[in-house]
């Protein structure tokens, strides 16, 4: 079950969506407002190592996916081997392939 976390581009607030698959169609509304003007960041917190806005805390490669980590802990979930595959890939400096995001 993947967990995303968007931000609202109306109220700039975060939050999680799940999703029952990865081919969910669901679009993503906003759970404080209800728009649907968000954004996706868990791309740019979990993989993209180049992100500007946080260049020195994803220098440390053990930080990639360690938001992840914690989404899915926080949850009680278990982590897919997929997922976790991907979070020990890029933090050998591989960035997962096929990835949607
Ligand atoms: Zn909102």
């Amino acid at each position: 079950m993947p967990i995303y976390e968007y931000k609202c581009t109306d109220c700039n607030k975060v939050f999680e969506m799940f999703f029952k698959s990865y081919s969910s169609s669901k679009t993503p509304e906003c759970t404080f407002c209800e728009s649907s003007q968000v954004s996706k960041i868990i791309s740019s917190v979990t993989f993209n190592v180049k992100s500007n806005s946080d260049a020195g805390y994803f220098s440390d490669s053990s930080n990639i996916g360690k938001h992840v980590e914690q989404s899915f802990s926080k949850h009680g979930l278990e982590m897919p081997d997929s997922v976790r595959k991907n979070i020990d890939n890029a933090r050998k400096g591989k960035m997962p392939k096929g990835l949607d995001i």
